[in-house]
């Protein structure tokens, strides 16, 4: 038997509640992970309440993200005992994820953990640091270099925000950290943020093409925010659109893109080809500051995950939430 947190559907709607389930029941997969850690990400926290249609199979174990040990593998690449991690492709939505003692998981998912982390790390990075990182990639790819002046980074205290501010500040980059919580400000400074903004500024509707201020940005949060960090981007800059914590919508005009050739470059963690996931692994291992990392993570068992899933949600969660499942 295993405890795992088990959503299951209920009065025309869905609950999600610690179960213990035999082994048995886990989907099949060529490789059995014993699960040390899990995480909870924004998409997490929609799949653990239902506000948003994330898992589209019942009953499903949530969680999106991994890290543990392999005890049984018919996979050529992993054997038992190998420490391993696993980000998305579709856990938690249609194959049982993370978020319990146990999974049960195709070997072709599985990245081999960074030596320079501990499972528990690996799980304060998760999905958002890891899109974080794809992001940094991007800019970079794009010719975003520290010398051609700002970053913007949008939901700055939130998971993706907080990692992305603190690899860019690493990498030399000045970071203004966009928030709708001021009273972040010195955990956004200690992160490396060079300024510090109110989001409310980003969030009216404004005008097509505005003062070019940003050499690129990460957001987070979509809607009438990205536009107008579009409308702010200068002259051949880029935009890696990575969330959707504002809105889905994009209220923009084509003028930043075709007047000041600016890139919008979008950012999909799932289905990331392997190449990629290992590039950005690699990356999180060499430019995040281990530090900074625990500055902004706390760790809760699996009850105390249903609890915390409603304050993301709510935008009160400040950085990472590790999940142990043996607690
Ligand atoms: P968090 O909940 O940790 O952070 C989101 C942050 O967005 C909040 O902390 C808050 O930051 C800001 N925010 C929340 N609500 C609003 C609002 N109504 N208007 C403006 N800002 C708001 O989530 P994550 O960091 O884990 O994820 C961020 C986004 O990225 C989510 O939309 C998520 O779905 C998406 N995502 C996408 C991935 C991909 O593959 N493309 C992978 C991972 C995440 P503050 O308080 O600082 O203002």
């Amino acid at each position: 038997m295993f405890r795992a947190i088990l959503v299951e559907k209920a009065d025309g709607g869905q609950r999600a509640a610690i179960a213990e389930l035999p082994e048995s029941s886990l989907p099949a997969g060529d490789v059995f992970l014993e699960v040390e850690r899990s995480t909870l990400n924004y998409k997490d926290a929609l799949a653990l309440t239902g506000r948003s249609p994330v898992v589209r199979k019942f009953p499903m174990v949530p969680g999106i993200d991994g890290a543990g040990v392999v005890r049984d593998s018919t996979h050529p690449a992993w054997s038992p005992g190998d420490r391993v991690l696993v980000n998305g492709w579709g856990l938690g939505e249609v194959h049982w994820g993370c978020l319990a003692e146990a999974a049960r998981l195709s070997g072709d998912w599985l990245l081999a953990l960074p030596a320079t982390f501990t499972a528990a790390q690996a799980m304060a990075i998760g999905t958002a640091g890891y899109t974080a990182m794809l992001s940094v990639l991007q800019l970079e790819r794009h010719g975003v270099t520290p010398a051609q002046g700002e970053v913007l980074v949008t939901g700055a205290a939130g998971g993706v925000g907080s990692v992305a501010v603190a690899v860019l500040a690493k990498l030399g980059y000045r970071v203004a950290a966009s928030t709708g919580r001021p009273h972040e400000a010195d955990y956004l400074r200690g992160l490396g943020a060079t300024e510090v903004l109110d989001r409310a500024a980003l969030a009216a509707p404004g005008k097509p093409m505005q003062k070019e201020r940003w050499a690129g940005v990460i957001d987070t949060v979509g809607s009438t925010t990205l536009a107008n960090a579009c409308a702010q981007t200068r002259y051949r800059g880029t935009v890696a659109a990575c969330g959707l914590a504002g809105g889905m919508d994009f209220p923009a005009t084509v003028a930043p893109f075709i007047l000041r050739g600016v890139t919008l470059a979008g950012i999909d963690s799932v289905m990331a080809p392997m190449e990629l996931r290992r590039e950005a692994w690699t990356r999180l291992a060499r430019d995040l500051d281990p530090a900074k990392l625990a500055s902004m993570t706390r760790e809760v068992g699996l009850a105390e995950a249903l609890v915390v899933a409603e304050e993301i949600l709510a935008g009160k969660v400040r950085g990472r939430v590790v999940v142990d499942p043996g607690r």
